[in-house]
């Protein structure tokens, strides 16, 4: 009898998991003006001016990576809003709860210049309830002069005020250290164990809606073309909440600039795809469903299939989708799609908001078939059923036997079968379906590959 348990340990232990590594988020929260963004980028140790002097320029939460003594987190930027006083308390603390749904460490900022304002009562009152940890930084304190006020911050309530010129730079490299104190090492959220949320891709060829629809998603009808003009930001991914989960689409930066259909253009836009895709979990294949499935739609949806991410479909324009249309749409799905009879359908409308709401469900089911794992027992209690019911096919006179399986890995799913012989490539595809079927890998690549033991 064998040892299941040690197979199963020494096979989580190999496993290729396609994700990186997991890393620790630190949320950044206050109300406009404090400096977050100019202390972001001290943080970040680069002068990537993420500052906008701009009035009522807008952008939305992004993240970046940060290192610091070695070790990697995110920092998540919650954004600035338009400095209209109106709804911006409210705002502010909603913000606040956003940190603290998603991060292991919260940075609240204040403008030590000013002093503490209602707006930040208000959100250390939130940030008083946090399970993690929350430091206080008092920022503009260019001089020595303003330590007085420093100390009157001790009232919000969240423990010692750290002073600091994010400016000039002025105990930045303090605040580090006491952040990488605070910070960690492991994500709060497992999530399967990448930490923190989970990684979509939206995907498409030019001009299906994939800025209509991460608009619809972020419910606001903004930033995305309003943030070409004159703007520095390089929000490289945003936070998008769905159906009560915080997801991470990755590179959205790359759907806001829009770029015109210069030469070349297609190249890069597919060099982005190709990014975009590797650095995510799932991707959303959008499709344009008023018009034909053309080659480069097919393109895509290879790149995220033969990537092994997690994969739904969704067709967009439904309300331009009539009966006639829908009838073609049927055939070139039967036609173009039938390489992946496993992943989800949606037929989505960014215009009308149409079925966006099943967007975050597939997400998840085509996660959790992502991550799944048969135990070694139970797998090949299932294979000597299956091959009992129906053989191998005989080769050369001999028949073939699987000695026994086991799943080598997840992200995606993939099995090993040791096999005394020859296993047929037809004989391949019916134990991944029956295994699909078993076991359902909705919306996610599933590999089986056979080892020959002489
Ligand atoms: P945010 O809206 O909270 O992201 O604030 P910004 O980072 O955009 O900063 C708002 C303004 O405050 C900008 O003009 C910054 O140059 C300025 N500022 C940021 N940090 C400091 C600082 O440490 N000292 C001084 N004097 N000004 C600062
Ligand atoms: P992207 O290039 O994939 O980001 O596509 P865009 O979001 O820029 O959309 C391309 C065009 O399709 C724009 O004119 C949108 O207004 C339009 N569009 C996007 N989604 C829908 C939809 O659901 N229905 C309709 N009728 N038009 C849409």
């Amino acid at each position: 009898e064998a040892d299941w348990a040690a197979i199963d340990a020494a096979a989580e232990a190999g496993s290729d998991n396609a994700a990186e590594p997991p890393q620790p988020v630190l949320a950044i929260v206050g109300r406009p003006n404090v400096g977050k963004s100019t202390l972001v980028n001290r943080i970040l140790g680069r002068r990537e001016a993420v500052v906008q002097d701009v009035p009522g320029v807008t952008r939305d939460r992004v993240s970046y990576d940060a290192l610091w003594s070695g070790r990697r987190f995110t920092v998540v930027d919650t954004g600035g809003w338009e400095p209209d006083a109106k709804g911006l308390q409210a705002a502010v603390a909603l913000q606040a709860e956003f940190a603290m749904k998603t991060a292991d460490a919260i940075l609240v900022v204040v403008d030590a210049t000013v002093g503490a304002t209602s707006t930040d009562e208000a959100v250390a009152r939130v940030l008083r309830r946090s399970k993690r940890p929350v430091l206080l930084v008092a920022n503009k304190v260019d001089d020595q002069r303003l330590m007085a006020e420093v100390a009157s911050l001790w009232s919000l309530g969240l423990g010692e005020p750290y002073a600091v010129s994010a400016l000039h730079g002025r105990s930045s490299g303090d605040l580090l250290d006491k952040i990488l104190e605070v910070l960690p090492e492991t994500p709060r959220e497992a999530f399967g164990g990448t930490g923190g949320p989970r990684r979509v891709a939206l995907v498409g060829k030019p001009n299906v809606g994939k800025s209509s629809l991460l608009n619809k998603l972020v419910g606001e009808e903004r930033s995305v073309v309003h943030d070409v003009a004159g703007t520095t930001v390089d929000p490289v991914d945003s936070l998008v909440e769905l159906d009560g989960q915080v997801w991470r689409f990755v590179d959205t930066a790359g759907l806001r600039r829009r770029v015109n259909h210069a030469q070349g253009a297609e190249y890069y836009a597919s060099l982005r795809t190709q990014a975009a895709i590797e650095s995510a979990e799932v991707g959303i294949v959008l499709l344009d469903a008023s018009k034909p499935i053309t080659e480069q739609d097919q393109r895509v949806i290879t790149m995220v299939a033969e990537s092994g991410r997690a994969l739904v479909v969704a067709f967009n324009k439904w309300d331009l989708v009539d009966e006639d249309r829908r009838l073609q749409l049927a055939k070139e799905m039967d036609r173009d799609l039938a390489r992946i009879p496993w992943a989800e359908r949606i037929n989505v409308s960014a215009r009308t908001g149409r079925a966006v709401a099943k967007l975050a469900p597939a997400l998840r089911t085509a996660l959790n078939s992502w991550d799944y794992r048969v135990p070694t027992g139970q797998l090949n209690t299932w294979l000597s059923d299956l091959t009992a019911a129906t053989p191998p096919p005989v080769r050369s006179g001999k028949q073939p036997k699987i000695l026994f399986g086991t799943q080598a890995g997840t992200r995606p799913p993939t099995f090993v079968l040791f096999t005394s012989g020859f296993l047929e490539a037809g004989y391949r595809r019916f134990i991944e379906r029956k295994l699909r079927e078993s076991f359902s890998f909705t919306g996610s690549p599933v590999r089986v590959s056979v080892r020959v033991r002489e």
